[in-house]
């Protein structure tokens, strides 16, 4: 496309502008299956070169796909109708901790993990912990409501982002919300939040901190299945215990994990939970003995860790558990649904069935407190026969999902993996207002086209 390199040149500088194959290839991907191939890179070092891109963008009529670090697991990332790759590796600055207020001020490449470091001298910390924290940013996080560990008890990104600096489709460049945490007229900062790039491009967000808490306690429980450990989780909530993270992973996972990074998990383990809960010293370890308690009627061991470097050991096990999964087979196909978390156990079981009929491996983590599942379908995708399978495999466990009363995405989005399954969701009427907000946002759907809804409708 003549002039549309030197148009992103003009409109940043030549060095931040990829338009060369080599350039390109880096962007072609995330952590999904999917790929495409973007017509330029761009790397803006400022909300006003953002608005300079889209507008160049306008003038050749090409898509831009706003870009994090690429860890995103449903495609949302992938420039999949080619285009314009606006990547946030050059705005990672951390423009303000305000420790009186409890609030932080980032552009949109700030790693997750940087804004806790940071934060920690005022005694604070950002929440919401994704398993992928040392990478991901904080504007991919905002894109996809991110979740972790400890959203059980705290909530997820949604909860966190006070305001937003967004530039639209047109290049105005907006502030969504307010620092106050409430806004006049419609909440456009909640519209935002988790719609995968496809309204606008956030280019500055403020963040809610919260102050570190005074104790905390970390037990593992150990099972001999999946069942026994889901009916613990129900019941632990049941006894009105809230606990700050409830996480369970099956026995495949614990064991790979444990053979890569030796964090503490029995490898003859059935199924391993890891509560966690915190507060104030008083009362926590009486907390601690009823959730004991209730492990014990059916797990095989329960262990509490002892220091903070065992603490630490468990916690990067499970949150290291997706890495891992590649020491049992080089691709892996996850799902991210949510369901009752009375319905847990049968969903658990339900997995395992699928992946023995379909000679598949399944590994399976989840925030077990959400009810949200993370099933893993392991296989080689340079095995055809096996990569249909692990596609089928991975369709029935969704629906089976679907069918005892979930929903398609806990915290990864729909991107472009998902978007076939939003008519098993969502009726017409649904969906087709949703669309009409898109097209209010972006009546030429150039920010990120394709993403979430099949298109065309019903396709
Ligand atoms: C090992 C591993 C563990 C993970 N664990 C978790 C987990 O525990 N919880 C969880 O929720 N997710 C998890 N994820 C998924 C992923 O890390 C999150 O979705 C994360 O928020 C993506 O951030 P990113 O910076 O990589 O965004 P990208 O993948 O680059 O982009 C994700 C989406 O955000 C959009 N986007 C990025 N920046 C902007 C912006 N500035 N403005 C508008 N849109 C933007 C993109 O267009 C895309 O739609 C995990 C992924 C991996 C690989």
């Amino acid at each position: 496309m003549p002039g549309l390199i030197r148009a992103l040149e003009r409109a940043l500088t030549a060095d931040r502008v990829f338009g060369d194959a080599a350039g390109r290839t880096a962007y072609e991907f995330d952590a999904s299956l999917a790929h495409g191939r973007p017509r330029a890179v761009v790397l803006p070092e400022s909300a006003a070169e953002v608005c300079r891109v889209v507008g160049v963008a306008r003038e050749f009529d090409l898509p831009v796909v706003p870009r994090g670090a690429g860890t995103g697991l449903s495609g949302g990332a992938i420039p999949s109708q080619g285009g314009i790759v606006v990547a946030f590796t050059r705005m990672d600055r951390i423009l303000d901790v305000d420790r009186r207020d409890r609030r932080a001020l980032v552009e949109p490449g700030v790693v997750n993990d940087h804004l806790t470091t940071a934060a920690a001298k005022h005694g604070l910390y950002y929440a919401p912990d994704p398993s992928s924290q040392r990478i991901c940013t904080l504007g991919g996080n905002v894109a996809e409501n991110s979740g972790g560990a400890h959203c059980l008890a705290h909530g997820t990104t949604t909860n966190y982002v006070l305001g937003l600096e967004v530039a639209l489709a047109g290049s105005e460049l907006v502030w969504l919300g307010s620092d106050a945490g409430d806004a006049a007229g419609y909440d456009l900062r909640g519209a935002m939040v988790g719609s995968e790039g496809t309204l606008g491009i956030v280019t500055k967000i403020a963040l809610r901190l919260r102050r570190a808490p005074e104790a905390v306690r970390t037990l593992l429980a150990a099972f001999t299945g999946v069942r026994a450990a889901g009916e613990a989780v129900t019941e632990i909530i049941a006894a009105g215990i809230l606990p700050v993270a409830l996480e369970l992973v099956d026995g495949m996972t614990a064991r790979a994990v444990e053979e890569a990074l030796h964090a503490g998990f029995p490898p003859d383990a059935g199924a391993v939970l890891l509560v966690e809960i915190e507060g104030v010293e008083d009362g926590l370890d009486a907390e601690m003995e009823r959730i004991e308690a209730i492990c014990a009627g059916s797990a095989t061991t329960t262990r509490r860790a002892e220091t903070e470097s065992e603490r630490a050991a468990l916690w990067r096990g499970r949150k290291g558990a997706r890495t891992v999964l590649g020491n049992l087979r080089p691709d892996y196909y996850v799902h991210d649904a949510v369901v009752p978390r009375s319905r847990l156990p049968d969903a658990l079981e339900a997995i395992e069935v699928v992946a023995a009929k379909h000679q598949m491996l399944v590994a399976t983590y989840l925030h077990a407190g959400d009810g949200n599942l993370h099933p893993n379908v392991l296989f080689d995708a340079a095995d055809p026969a096996e990569f249909e399978r692990a596609m089928q495999a991975g369709s029935e466990i969704l629906h089976f999902c679907l069918d005892l009363g979930g929903v398609l995405s806990g915290e990864h989005g729909i991107g472009l993996e998902k978007r076939g399954y939003m008519d098993a969701v969502l009726a017409p009427a649904d969906q087709a207002a949703m669309r009409s907000v898109g097209a209010a946002f972006d009546p030429q759907d150039r920010l990120n086209p394709g993403k979430i809804f099949a298109d065309p409708p019903g396709g």
